[in-house]
């Protein structure tokens, strides 16, 4: 008997699912339905496509007769419309009824658009699907002036998008910075002052009341009396689960679909993963933790032996052209066992923040220095004691990687045999201007002992 995998939702979750079924279980039957009408395509490259950088074809990640190749049955244009677990089917919306061995639910989120007077308008758009980017696209060719309503990470690129269609463009944050969930305070007016500078204005601690106009968008009223005239208004105040199939059916829910390490939810076969699925009280909301999480949960299902989920060390980037910006797993997390280091050169529109707690990084803020993102994200992943370097987190030019590569190696101290000064990569060698986290074996050729002058041939290697 062939196992019969029924995935809801065709999103990065849906996919990396069906594939992992595809590599695991060749004889088992896959069937995707997905509500909308395209094949896979890559939602993360929607504000490309709106700037008009992409085009459809270029962000259209699998064909549909990819699909045909990996021996997956995909039903686009059919949302699944109730869920009975009791007897193992869900229901579509012609009232037919798809059995199933094991279901996983990868329905993914919507935008959630705040009960704002004025917000059913034509103008007032929010940006999640494909068809939305294509609608915003239309809407904006007879648009001059766009407010974004809401400064968070999808917001900023929706505004850089439109800016980029050549539109005047406001972006209205309710809270007091840019960025609120991603940036501290000095992160986040370091990064305003670089965002400005492409041209868009920004309106911070601004709540907005009404979208005014008669049927058609003519500004936004917010709560200071002040009216920001627009034709065009984009909503991105977040994102919300898609529970409703899985609540209707009595599955427990909270934010998102209640799920444990191995992605099971309440119900026996009934998995889910991605943006509708809540682990440890997170819905993460990103796409690393969609693919992690989709493919315990496919293992799982094939009933192949696999590590459990231990939840995502989150990663966003903002994706706007010369801005350089990631913030690394618990950047923003106010708590006295941690310890900050910051370094910050405004000349170069550099600002870092380390968090420590137990002398191991948990997070990070990375602006203008994109070439410390990878050995950060490995020094955070790695939970890598970083005591011998406690002192030295600080300096501007602290080489991360040369720092990951002598904290995975504990034995690169080198000892002078004409002396005994013993060089020690925690430290470098900062009268000749070697930073912390310099291996031995990255010294120039012509350095030189600083306590005698020996020159490099003259140290061996401590066993420790
Ligand atoms: C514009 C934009 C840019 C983003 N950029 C980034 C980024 O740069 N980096 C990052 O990490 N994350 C980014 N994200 C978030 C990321 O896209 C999501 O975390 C990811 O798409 C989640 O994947 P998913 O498969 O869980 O859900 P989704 O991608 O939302 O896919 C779920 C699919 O299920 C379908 N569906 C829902 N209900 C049903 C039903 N009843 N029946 C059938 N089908 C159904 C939906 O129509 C949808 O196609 C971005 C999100 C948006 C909107």
């Amino acid at each position: 008997m062939h196992t019969r995998y029924l995935i809801v939702g065709n999103g990065v979750a849906g996919i990396n699912a069906a594939k992992t079924l595809v590599q695991n279980d060749p004889d088992g039957e896959i069937a995707v339905y997905a509500a909308e009408r395209y094949p896979y395509y890559n939602r993360w490259q929607l504000p490309a496509l709106l700037a008009g950088h992409k085009s459809q074809p270029d962000i259209q990640f699998y064909p549909e007769q990819w699909y045909v190749e990996q021996g997956i049955q995909v039903h686009l244009d059919s949302p699944v419309q109730a869920l009975e677990p009791a007897a193992k089917h869900v229901i579509l919306a012609n009232g037919q009824a798809i059995n199933y061995d094991r279901l996983l639910l990868a329905t993914g989120g919507h935008s959630f658009i705040p009960p704002i007077p004025g917000a059913d308008q034509a103008g007032v758009f929010a940006l999640h699907d494909l068809d939305d980017a294509l609608a915003i696209r239309r809407y904006a060719a007879q648009a001059r002036r766009a407010a974004v309503i809401g400064g968070g990470l999808l917001g900023l690129e929706t505004a850089h998008s439109l800016k980029e269609l050549g539109l005047d463009v406001t972006v209205i944050e309710a809270f007091p910075r840019l960025l609120p969930r991603q940036l501290d305070a000095p992160g986040s007016a370091m990064f305003q002052e670089t965002f400005e500078h492409l041209g868009i204005q920004v309106q911070t601690g601004a709540i907005t009341k009404a979208i005014a106009g008669d049927g058609k968008v003519s500004g936004v009223e917010l709560q200071n009396g002040e009216t920001i005239p627009c034709e065009l208004v984009v909503v991105s105040t977040g994102i919300r689960g898609n529970v409703e199939l899985a609540a209707q059916a009595g599955l427990a829910v909270k934010r998102g679909i209640v799920v444990n390490q191995w992605l099971e939810t309440s119900q026996p076969d009934i998995y889910a993963a991605g943006d509708c699925a809540e682990f440890d009280g997170q819905v993460y909301g990103i796409i690393p933790a969609a693919i992690e999480q989709a493919q315990v949960a496919a293992l799982r299902m094939a009933g192949v032996a696999t590590e459990p989920y231990k939840g995502t060390v989150p990663s966003t980037t903002l994706k706007v052209a010369d801005i350089d910006l990631t913030c690394i797993g618990q950047a923003n997390v106010e708590d006295e066992s941690c310890v900050y280091v910051r370094f910050e050169d405004h000349d170069r529109g550099i600002y870092r923040k380390l968090v420590l707690r137990e002398k191991k990084l948990i997070g990070s803020i990375l602006l203008g220095d994109k070439r410390n993102v990878v050995p950060i994200t490995k020094l955070i992943k790695g939970a890598v004691d970083l005591s011998a370097y406690a002192d030295n987190l600080g300096a501007g030019d602290l080489d991360f990687r040369a720092l990951l590569a002598s904290a995975q190696s504990p034995a690169s101290r080198y000892e002078c045999s004409i002396c005994g000064y013993v060089y020690d990569p925690a430290r470098g060698d900062p009268e000749a201007n070697i930073p912390a986290g310099t291996s031995f074996e990255s010294l120039p050729s012509d350095w030189t002992c600083p306590m005698c002058g020996a020159g490099k041939d003259m140290f061996t290697k401590l066993e420790e």
